[in-house]
């Protein structure tokens, strides 16, 4: 029934817009932004909305760019041990993030914190990678539970393809905290503070490895 109704509103929409997804024209696109303007009381023609639309459209562009698989970045990998040294300690990395909720289509965004250990013999992340792929999966309308799951997801497969992986990373794990907007900033305007965990390998299953990741993000926090 769901995709029923979703192949009606698709073919009314697509119709509406030119035809299909591919052939919305930029004129097209502004003026949805022009009738979202009139929806909440708002006059387009006014100056200072003059070139609103135009910039709503390009800045929308880019901000979900996660939708076009040619943006998905190319992570770089390299044998543990290929410059001299094996790495068998925790690696980590942490940033900002900014993604929209699907909900409400407003910001949520905070920090990641993001830790690995490599196998000895396995592969090793190309780190400065990792916050193009965090850029990336946000670049798109998410629930925070799913962008945890797919950055860490790609990461892990990565390093470790999904048929053959003789030597996975020993432990994975990704911390997201954010403030989302959408409970900031309407209704009781509750700080609207959010954490999401996704664990592999010994980080999930030895306490004394969860806690080394633990104690790292919290200390960063
Ligand atoms: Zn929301």
């Amino acid at each position: 029934m769901d995709i029923i109704l979703h192949q009606i509103l698709w073919n009314y929409f697509g119709q509406m817009m030119g035809g299909n997804k591919m052939s919305i024209t930029k004129e097209r696109k502004e003026l949805l932004v022009k009738q979202l303007l009139v929806m909440i009381n708002e006059n387009p023609d006014r100056e200072g909305l003059v070139g609103t639309p135009d910039r709503v459209v390009r800045m929308w562009d880019e901000i979900f760019k996660g939708y076009k698989k040619e943006n998905e970045p190319k992570v770089t990998v390299f044998n543990n041990g290929h410059d001299g040294i094996i790495y068998d300690e925790m690696i980590t990395d942490s940033g900002d993030f900014y993604s929209h909720c699907e909900h409400h289509m407003v910001p949520f965004y905070g920090k990641y914190f993001f830790s690995y250990i490599p196998h000895p013999k396995g592969k090793l992340l190309g780190l400065s990678k990792v916050a193009r792929v965090v850029d990336y999966f946000s670049a798109k309308l998410q629930v925070q539970e799913r962008l945890t799951h797919e950055i860490i997801n790609y990461l892990w497969s990565t390093l470790c393809d999904k048929t053959v992986c003789k030597y996975p990373p020993i432990a994975m794990g990704l911390r997201m905290e954010a403030e989302h907007l959408c409970k900031t900033m309407r209704g009781v305007k509750k700080k609207g503070k959010m954490t999401t965990t996704q664990l592999f390998g010994e980080f999930k299953t030895h306490d004394i490895t969860r806690q080394e990741f633990l104690n790292w993000v919290n200390k960063n926090v």
